[in-house]
């Protein structure tokens, strides 16, 4: 391909809002181009990046087994209402009207879409398992589009949705994804981890993320140093904590003026935070309710919002106000767990048997020391704390840290909970109907496009790995109305193209030899010939866009040379 006949519009403008290495590249190498919020278009650089991801995504499917189908981009509701999903969906899902009134959603997922194409079509045990992936356009109209491709609104993903007979051929086919899955990020070039996931109100067992580490991720993963032990934070446990009790147990009321923090209040009593509960209140979204919750926690922990809104099956928790707190009758501050009945809250399972707490006592100004947790019933204990780094590995003992993931994918033993809420059976070996037993299996087609760039770059521009880079070598002639260099160049571009190097020739007459590198850094090819003015002696140069190293090679050794470097 030459420069001077593809559309490359690259700017030095960057966009206002473009935080990330990602954003900016990609925009200001002509990439892709924002439409809206949270809508790119892909211009021909990005739709090359795009289907190379595509096509090694789908290989690796296709050699799993799983059959490539497409599902309509446009859904009709009533399959979202069959799942119940209409309803829990909240505002992600697009709704809209057509001219007959009907109402239609924006796939932001296609459990029901798969469901309904297999429901009746598929009858028999004897026909299972069967995998159905799709790479479609998605929509969720998230709350806050942001970083680009990162997270977008309309975006690519590829799904898969697998149906078995029975749960031990789920985690079968769950344990073949998660090595397709390690195929598809290694063969992308990228350094990835495979993490413990949260597997969300849709309660269920296995979940795993794969997350291409960046500093830039949103997501943060909880490592261990002594064994593989990988998690997101969403998900992540410890060894827990523990210390002796030293004082026996007296409950009493004690005068805390305005000593409302945690550190405010044991600094006051001469106090170790590690044994007072700590109140963290939220206010919880239902399908159609909100309430007011009260999360109890040791002082020296955080709460982990995800695992916090789980224990309550909530859909959404947000902070609750001051004045939201009072009207409720609680007492910011000093909110505490004993009096509480008829209102919901939970305790972090890590304070279960504990004692000698310090609490609040409900009342402004007052705390209660040497409280014992164990003489309270029908107590809710549930994991609900942020591990911090430094905490211990509950497999191994080793010491967890944290590390930065971009989510690029995410695999999930889903039960029967769609084919049961829309009634998709099989027949048994006994001619029992069964609803079918599924798995879903996502991966973040354009997402991956960004990750790439997060995990590659420098502050010049992007570095393609080599199985995404839309061309593998730039060849740069320095002076285009010279000649020698223009054909040098021509040949050189031929004996590449005839070797099936992807190629492309910086053949552009009015840009100067600084514009064209200046380019070669931004776009991000791995390598690049320079055809300059030590043609005349028969040398010219190949750069390699990741060190930026330049070596003079002979013309007769520049294509050879270029064929051992991207073996
Ligand atoms: P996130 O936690 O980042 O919102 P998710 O859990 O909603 O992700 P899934 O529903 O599991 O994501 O979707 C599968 C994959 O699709 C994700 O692993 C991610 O790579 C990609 N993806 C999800 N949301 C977006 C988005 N808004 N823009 C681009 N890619 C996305
Ligand atoms: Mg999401």
């Amino acid at each position: 391909m030459k420069f001077s006949k593809l559309f490359i519009p690259t700017t030095k403008e960057m966009p206002s809002d473009a935080s990330l290495p990602s954003h900016q590249f990609l925009v200001r190498g002509g990439f892709i181009a924002q439409t809206g919020a949270g809508i790119y278009d892909f211009m021909p650089l990005g739709k090359i990046v795009l289907e190379k991801i595509r096509a090694i995504v789908k290989k690796e499917m296709d050699e799993a087994g799983a059959n490539e189908v497409q599902f309509g981009f446009v859904t009709p509701l009533t399959l979202w209402q069959e799942s119940g999903r209409a309803l829990t969906m909240g505002s992600e899902l697009l709704r809209f009207k057509d001219r007959k009134n009907g109402e239609f959603v924006l796939s932001p997922t296609n459990e029901e879409a798969v469901v309904n194409m297999v429901k009746n079509r598929v009858t028999s045990y004897k026909d299972l398992p069967l995998h159905l992936y799709q790479i479609n356009t998605k929509f969720r109209d998230e709350a806050r589009p942001r970083f680009g491709l990162m997270r977008g609104r309309e975006f690519l993903m590829k799904d898969g949705y697998s149906f078995h007979s029975s749960e031990e051929d789920l985690v079968r086919e769950f344990n073949l994804m998660e090595e397709t899955y390690k195929k598809v990020y290694t063969k992308l070039g990228l350094d990835f981890r495979v993490v413990e996931a949260d597997s969300g109100a849709i309660g269920g067992s296995g979940s795993k993320e794969f997350h291409v580490l960046a500093s830039s991720g949103e997501d943060t993963i909880v490592v261990c140093d002594g064994c593989n032990y990988a998690a997101n934070i969403e998900a992540a446990v410890r060894k827990p904590n523990k210390k002796e009790v030293l004082d026996s147990s007296v409950l009493e009321k004690v005068y805390t003026p305005a000593q409302k923090s945690i550190e405010e209040v044991n600094t006051y009593l001469g106090t170790d935070p590690f044994f007072s509960m700590k109140a963290v209140i939220k206010k919880a979204i239902y399908e159609n309710r909100k309430e007011i919750v009260v999360f109890f926690i040791r002082g020296v922990d955080e709460l982990e919002e995800t695992k916090a809104c789980n224990a309550l099956n909530a859909l959404e928790l947000v902070d609750a106000i001051e004045e939201e707190i009072i009207e409720v009758g609680l007492v910011p501050g000093y909110c505490g767990i004993n009096g509480l009945d008829g209102y919901t809250f939970v305790v972090d399972c890590e304070l279960q048997g504990e004692n000698n707490l310090v609490i609040g006592a409900n009342e402004v100004d007052y705390h209660y020391k040497g409280f014992d947790l164990s003489a309270l019933k029908d107590v809710k204990y549930f994991d609900l704390i942020a591990v911090k780094e430094g905490d211990i590995c509950a497999c191994c003992g080793g010491k967890l840290s944290y590390t930065k993931g971009i989510e690029a994918g995410h695999i999930f033993q889903l039960g029967d909970k769609y084919s049961k809420a829309m009634n998709a059976t099989f027949l048994d070996e006994n001619g029992k109907a069964k609803p079918f037993i599924m798995g879903c299996y996502g991966i973040g087609v354009s997402r991956l496009v960004a990750a790439v760039i997060e995990q590659n770059h420098d502050e010049k521009g992007c570095i393609w790995t080599k199985s995404t880079t839309p061309f593998m070598v730039d060849i740069i002639v320095s002076n285009s109305k010279n000649e020698d260099e223009k054909n040098m160049g021509e040949k050189i571009y031929e004996e590449l193209k005839a070797s099936n190097v992807e190629v492309i020739l910086d053949d552009r007459i009015n840009a100067r030899f600084g514009f064209k590198i200046g380019d070669f850094e931004l776009l991000g090819f791995p390598y690049a010939i320079i055809i300059g003015k030590k043609l005349l002696d028969g040398i010219v140069e190949i750069v390699d866009r990741k060190t930026l190293l330049k070596t003079e090679v002979k013309i007769e050794e520049v294509v050879s040379k270029i064929l051992n470097l991207i073996k």
